[in-house]
């Protein structure tokens, strides 16, 4: 008979399989320290599980400190922008989060908008709520090889 294949976490449709695409993930969210410090948590948090069949699987409020931002922004070392925003990061305390799901990468991705507040449609996360680059209230991994990595910096016992 048909049946549903799955390989590394990856449902393919073959014949039987009621929904194709299926794709269930796990993503490394953090509230930042601003959406803590404006009482944002409960507002965000809300939207992140009002999506159906999404699960928070770890939640922990935590003040970072630099080398730990230092690893989770490497790939920003450099930049401009790069020192404010670990001195920002580290400016109190974040909610720091894995939520697993369908398509969670790209679905929390697209509930928290554009990196830039400004450009973020109305009913984003970002758009509702933000206004300045650096302070755009939540990060969410971009793709599943950061999904690992971040998950392995914030939770190491969930690697
Ligand atoms: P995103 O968080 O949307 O994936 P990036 O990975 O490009 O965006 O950048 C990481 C974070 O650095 C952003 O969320 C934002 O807080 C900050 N940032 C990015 N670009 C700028 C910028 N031009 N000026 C100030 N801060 C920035």
């Amino acid at each position: 008979a048909p049946s549903c294949h799955r390989v590394a976490s990856v449902t393919f449709d073959f014949l039987a399989c009621k929904e194709p695409h299926t794709m269930t993930q796990r993503t490394l969210v953090l509230l930042k320290p601003d959406a803590v410090r404006r009482a944002l948590v409960g507002e965000i948090l809300g939207r992140i599980e009002r999506k159906a069949g999404w699960t928070i699987t770890a939640l922990e409020l935590r003040t970072l400190d630099r080398p730990i931002l230092e690893q989770h922004y490497a790939e920003h070392v450099g930049r401009p922008f790069y020192e404010p925003l670990v001195e920002f990061m580290a400016s109190g305390p974040v909610v720091a989060l894995i939520v697993e799901g369908e398509r969670v990468i790209e679905g929390v991705r697209q509930l928290a908008g554009p990196t830039d507040p400004i450009a973020a449609a109305p009913g984003s996360i970002r758009g509702d709520f933000g206004v300045i680059v650096r302070e755009n209230l939540i990060h969410a991994s971009d793709s599943e090889e950061s999904a690992e990595r971040e998950v392995k910096i914030f939770f190491p016992g969930r690697a």
